[in-house]
This record gives structure tokens, C-alpha cells and sequence, in this order.
């Protein structure tokens, strides 16, 4: 009986082979073949065979599933005066200009500026302002009594998620909603302060719109027709009420919205007396006061959004990597649909450093490496729309995944620029960490920092807006999303527009494509800690402590809502945790010994017997099968109060932020009700598992 391992090259050259393979060269080039034509979800057929072409180069089993199906809005919208007695102000040209310096911003085929799973409509009506269209900004209006029902809402990108801002303002009787880009959110590079506008230099492209979905995403990802079950031809269809607008939307540039925000100067009271939510926007430079509004009566907003519904595959490539244990799965995923003919920040810097984390694999297949654990790949599609592709996919291999998945790892944007940032499930915490500090910064003030000396450390909570959703929030596997974006000092990034280009990126976004090279040896080299050692690289005892800080906050927020101090104080909960946190300290450092002991006997093999050997093996499976199940653990099938897809009682996307997450959901959005029934049972569900999750790790070490 041999001992499982992997076979034909060590973790340590391994390691060398995933730090010097990369190539900035290369990333270019894959860059450059993503970002050249449209490939806009369900329309992509030829770059997915693209994909797979390469990866069974680069030596790995692959193949293009095409099963899924998901319904889309496709568009085709615009915002015009009809010829019924109103005088034309002004009309949006609803269109990014055409640069010369950028040749794929003026293809004939490029995509307009829509919301995906937007609501056909036309309507007329006045306007209001309403800031960032956060829950918060909709309740101060109506706190001050502005007139909501019946306008439309010309609403700031920005902290939440787009979907969302159309939500609340249909719950609230608005009939329409324009959201456009301001300069203000833009950081230090604005035009404002003389800094040149992108193509000439790094501030924003003043008519750059950003399109994007507007399903409400914290109600359930993937096709909105089959929440919780695969799409699969033939399968009963839900209605899509409750999870997708029913009010029509369309983005605008802040060129467009300028002479919408002008009329309302006079009208209605300042934003900034609102408070400091609603400081005002970058646009007062060019004449805006930032007005609430409405506009007066004499003075409407046409919109007219006609969208097209179709029911078309989703073009998923999927490549397998087997290793010796073939139950412990590792994933790493990138989506591979842009919004855009570009896509070279969002998604494409991630799959061209896919395609490289792939091909560095491939140097060591070729050396003849067997991975211990099974490494498999994935680019999807559909994941503009909502999460599709990857969606779809977990829930039609869910039983599997349950079974067999570790970990899943994503990158959605690999560069935008040159702040890394991650969230993670706290078992993959010190992973990450150790991981950022094994790869040489492409920004160094110092020679020799690594991108952990230069990031500052903080890991998020997973929220959503990317494909880990429903590995981490459906399936209950641990997650990493990471990348790097732009931030204080870099270019401004145009998100979902067309100048989100391979020439932007050239220029602006990683020239020399440094970042593109750093995120593909980060990612590689997390996936080979986890697919490689004996013992899974995860620690219980992170997550208990996370949890602990968790309740902490819930228990803020209930000080904050009871003058009473006992009716918040979540003893069951607060000494279930306490217990775990023993259990887990425990069970970290029984698994760093089984380690230890199963690196020696992988080394020195003769100073085993055979019956250590097989004792020792035990072992190690059932320390790598508690860390495999412990997510797992904090499923509540039943699921989240009015959001039933959403299965884990510790992550949520915040039900009105979307991107962020929420911890304790039940807990908090329990609170945010006033519902004290809610809160205790919410506290009785989570207690009970946070104490399966201590039997788990207790059980027969
Ligand atoms: N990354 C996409 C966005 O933020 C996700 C869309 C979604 O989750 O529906 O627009
Ligand atoms: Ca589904
Ligand atoms: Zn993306
Ligand atoms: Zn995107």
C-alpha cells in the first residue's frame, strides 16, 4: 500500500515552477485575444472553444458544457422625447464616444449601454435625486417627506449593488430609474483638479457609462426561472417576480446626467443638508448644486427601455486535473463573459492569468506531476447577468461538490490596479496570508516586498457580485476572491464600459502587465498549498475566532436597540462559540502534529511500518475530511427568512448592499426588523449548528 502523495515533482519545485513560468508576455497575449470582439453571455461559443483549445495544449482534460440555460434581457434602450406636445430639452445620446487612440470602442458590433434583466418600459414623469439609492438615502427622503411614487430616480453609482438602488425605489412607487457615473466617486484623478481625461491621461472618460446587471441578486443568483435547481432543458420554469425589476432602468455618463442634475438646481432641498451620506458629488465644478428635487412639474423625464428576452446556453469550459485522492477537490474560477467587447480588467486580466496558472500546471504535468488532491478549472459565462454559469453549475453538481469539494478559489477582476484586496472564509485566512508573502510585489518602495509587506492586511467577509457565491452561500464551500484594483494613486478605472479595453489596460490599467503576472502566481501557488500537503491547509480555530467577533457586532447593534442589556446578550450562542473555539484549538493542533508526522513519513519512508503507516494515513483522512465538511456544517437547509436559496447562517450578501457581506444574517436582519421572536430563533438554528460544527472537530480524533 503506498502512501498518497503526489508524484513526479515536489511541493518545493512545484513552487518554482509556479513562480517562474508565468509570463507577462503571455498574459498580454491572452489579454489581447479575449478583449478583441464581443463576448457578452450566451454569445461566446467561439472563445469558449478558444479556451479549451489552449488548456488541452497547456495538458489538461477539458471540455465546453453548453447545458445550462438561463434567461436574459438583452437590450436595446434609449431615453428620447416623443413628439406629444413636450418641448425637447434635452435628449441622452446614450452612447460611449468613439476614440481613436482606443480601435475597439468603435466597432460596428459593439454592445449598448444597457441594464441586463432590466423591465421594458416607457414612462414620463418628474425626477428626484436620490444620492446613492442606498436603503438609508430612500428613507431619508422619505423621512422628509420628498414626493417618491410616481417619479423616476436619477440615482449616483456607487456602495451598493445597481440592482438593489431599482429595488427600493420600485417598493417606494417609483416608476423609473437613471443611474449614472459621478466624477466625485472617481478618488483624487478627476478632471476637476486638471488632470487629463482618459485617453490623454488617467482621470474618467467623461461619456463612459457603466452597464451592468440589475437583478436584485440578493434574493438568489443564477437563472432567475430556476432558483435552486439546475437549468436544464425541459425543467419546470418559476416566475421571475420578487427577483428581477419591474420597472424599467438604463446607466448613463455623467455627461448625460449633467443637464438632468442642472434643471434640478433650485428645486427642492440641498443633498448635502441630508447629512454627510449625501456629501455632494463631483460635479459642481460644472455648475450642479445637487438639488433633491423633483423636478418641477413642467419639467419631465422620458425613459423608454425596450429589452429582449431570450432563453440561450451558457458556454461554461470546465478542465480536470485528477489527482491520487480523488475525493478532495480543489476549484479555481474565473468568469469569462464581459459586459463589453473589452472585459481586460473585468473579467479578462483573470482569465488570461487562468490561462497562465493553467499552463505553469501544465510545466509540471509535463515533468510528470500527479497533484495529490484533484485540481479543477473553471470559465464561466453568465456571470454578468447574475452569477450564471457558476450558479448552474454548483447546483447541478451539488451533490458531488458536497461530497468531494474543498475549497473553491476566485478571481473575477485580476488587475485594475495596484491594491490587492481578497475576502475569504476564515479556514482559508492564514492560507492566503502566507501565500501573499511568497510573491514579489510589482510595487515595491523597499527591494524585496513581497504583496503581503505591501497590502494592508485586510481580509473581507464574502459578500457577492462573483462567481463564489454559490460555492460559499448554496454549497458550503470555503472561498477566496481576490485581486487587484485600483485605488489612491492609479487610473480610474471604467467598470463595464467600453474603455474598460486592452488599450486602457495597455496604458493605464498594468502597463507591462506586472499585475496580470503576480495575481496568476498568486492564485497557483494557493491552489498548490491546498491540493499538495498532507494535511489541508485550513484552521478551525480562525473560523471561531471570526464567529466570536461576528456576535460581538450583532451584540453592538442590539445594545444599540435595547436599553435592556440581557435581551441581547446571545449566552446560548456566545458559550456554543466558546466551546467551538476550544474544540477547534484543539483540533488545529492535533492536525498540525498528524502533519508533521505525515510529511516525516512522505520523506524518511523507511522509518515507517507499514501498520504506522496505515495508522498514520487514517489519520490524516479524518483530519482532512473534518476541515472538508466543517462549511459545511453551517447550512441551514430551510435557508435565510424570505431568501430561501441563501443556505449558510454565518455569510450573506447584505440584503441591501449586495457586494458586502452580511454575518449573522438571521441575527441581523432580525434586529434591523424590530422582530424579537426572529432574533431568537435565528440564535437557536445558528446555536445548534456552531455546536454540530464542535461535535464534528471533537469526534474520535
Ligand atoms: N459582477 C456582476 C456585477 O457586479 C455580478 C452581477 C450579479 O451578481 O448579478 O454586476
Ligand atoms: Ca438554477
Ligand atoms: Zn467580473
Ligand atoms: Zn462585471
Amino acid at each position: 500500500e503506498s502512501w498518497p502523495q503526489s508524484k513526479g515533482v515536489s511541493y518545493k519545485e512545484l513552487q518554482e515552477i509556479l513562480i517562474d513560468t508565468p509570463k507577462a508576455e503571455k498574459a498580454r497575449e491572452w489579454s489581447q485575444y479575449y478583449t478583441s470582439g464581443p463576448h457578452l453571455a450566451g454569445k461566446n461559443l467561439s472563445q469558449a472553444v478558444w479556451t479549451k483549445e489552449r488548456w488541452e495544449e497547456f495538458g489538461v482534460k477539458s471540455d465546453v458544457h453548453g447545458k445550462s440555460k438561463r434567461d436574459l434581457g438583452t437590450a436595446d434602450e434609449e431615453e428620447h422625447t416623443q413628439g406629444n406636445g413636450w418641448e425637447v430639452k434635452y435628449e441622452a445620446s446614450l452612447e460611449e464616444d468613439v476614440l481613436e487612440e482606443d480601435p475597439t470602442t468603435g466597432l460596428p458590433n459593439r454592445i449598448p449601454t444597457f441594464h441586463g434583466y432590466s423591465a421594458s418600459g416607457n414612462v414620463t414623469a418628474q425626477y428626484v435625486y436620490v444620492n446613492y439609492g442606498t436603503y438609508q438615502d430612500y428613507e431619508d427622503l422619505v423621512k422628509a417627506k420628498v414626493d417618491l411614487a410616481g417619479k423616476i430616480a436619477l440615482i449616483k453609482y456607487g456602495g451598493i449593488f445597481r440592482g438593489l438602488k431599482i429595488k427600493r425605489a420600485s417598493e417606494l412607487g417609483m416608476i423609473g430609474a437613471v443611474i449614472y457615473s459621478d466624477p466625485g466617486d472617481d478618488g483624487a484623478v478627476t478632471s476637476e483638479n486638471g488632470t487629463e481625461t482618459y485617453p490623454e491621461g488617467p482621470a474618467r472618460e467623461p461619456s463612459s457609462v457603466q452597464r451592468g446587471s440589475a437583478q436584485y441578486l440578493s434574493v438568489a443568483p443564477g437563472d432567475p426561472t430556476t432558483p435552486g435547481y439546475p437549468s436544464l432543458p425541459g425543467v419546470p420554469r418559476q416566475s421571475v417576480n420578487g427577483s428581477i425589476p419591474d420597472i424599467p432602468s438604463i446607466p448613463i455618463s455623467y455627461l448625460d446626467a449633467l443637464p438632468l442634475l442642472k434643471a434640478l438646481n433650485g428645486h427642492g432641498p440641498k443633498a448635502s443638508s441630508f447629512g454627510k451620506e449625501w456629501h455632494t458629488g463631483g460635479l459642481g465644478y460644472k455648475g450642479v448644486e445637487y438639488n433633491i428635487g423633483p423636478s418641477p412639474p413642467n419639467l419631465a423625464l422620458n425613459l423608454v427601455n425596450e429589452q429582449e428576452y431570450v432563453t440561450t446556453p451558457m458556454w461554461n469550459v470546465i478542465g480536470i486535473i485528477n489527482g491520487t485522492i480523488p475525493d478532495e477537490v480543489v476549484i479555481l474560477g474565473n468568469h469569462r463573459d464581459a459586459w463589453i467587447v473589452g472585459g481586460a480588467g473585468d473579467p479578462n486580466s483573470g482569465s488570461a492569468a487562468l490561462n497562465e496558472v493553467i499552463r505553469s500546471f501544465g510545466v509540471a504535468l509535463q515533468k510528470g506531476w500527479k497533484p495529490l488532491r484533484t485540481i479543477v478549472f473553471a470559465s464561466w459565462d453568465g456571470e454578468e447577468y447574475g452569477l450564471i454559469g457558476s450558479t448552474e453549475w454548483v447546483e447541478e453538481y451539488i451533490p458531488w461538490l458536497s461530497h468531494a469539494a474543498v475549497a473553491y478559489l476566485n478571481v473575477d477582476v485580476g488587475t485594475t490596479g495596484s491594491h490587492f484586496t481578497a475576502a475569504a472564509a476564515p479556514l482559508l485566512n492564514k492560507a492566503l496570508i502566507e501565500i501573499t508573502q511568497l510573491v514579489p510585489s510589482p510595487n515595491q518602495t523597499v527591494a524585496g516586498q513581497t504583496v503581503g509587506d505591501v497590502w494592508n492586511g485586510h481580509i473581507r467577509t464574502m459578500g457577492s457580485g462573483s462567481d463564489f457565491t454559490a460555492f460559499q452561500d448554496f454549497a458550503g464551500i470555503p472561498c477566496v476572491d481576490m485581486g487587484f484594483n485600483a485605488g489612491p494613486g492609479d487610473a480610474v478605472y471604467h467598470y463595464h464600459s467600453n474603455y474598460d479595453s486592452f488599450a486602457w489596460m495597455d496604458r493605464f490599467g498594468d502597463p507591462g502587465f506586472h499585475y496580470h503576472v503576480t495575481i496568476t502566481k498568486l492564485w497557483a501557488l494557493l491552489a498548490a498549498k491546498i491540493v499538495e500537503t498532507p494535511v489541508v491547509q485550513f484552521n478551525a480555530t480562525d473560523y471561531a475566532v471570526a464567529l466570536a467577533g461576528y456576535l460581538d457586532s450583532v451584540k453592538a447593534k442590539g445594545t444599540a436597540l435595547s436599553a435592556d442589556p440581557d435581551i441581547f446578550a446571545f449566552r446560548n450562542l456566545t458559550a456554543a462559540i466558546a466551546n467551538l473555539h476550544a474544540a477547534a484549538a484543539t483540533f488545529d493542533a492535533h492536525a498540525s502534529s498528524v502533519s508533521h508526522r505525515a510529511f516525516h513519513a512522505s520523506t524518511s519512508v523507511p522509518w515507517y511500518s507499514f501498520y504506522s503507516r496505515a495508522r498514520l494515513y487514517a489519520a490524516v483522512r479524518s483530519v482532512n475530511t473534518k476541515y472538508k465538511t466543517l462549511e459545511r456544517q453551517f447550512l441551514y437547509a430551510p435557508g435565510l427568512d424570505g431568501r430561501a436559496w441563501f443556505k449558510h447562517v454565518v455569510f450573506a450578501p447584505g440584503l441591501w448592499t449586495g457586494y458586502a457581506g452580511a454575518t449573522f444574517p438571521g441575527l441581523v436582519e432580525g434586529l434591523d426588523a424590530g422582530d424579537r421572536q426572529a432574533v431568537r430563533r435565528w440564535e437557536g438554528i445558528i446555536t445548534e449548528l456552531v455546536e454540530d460544527a464542535t461535535a464534528l472537530l471533537g469526534k474520535g480524533n
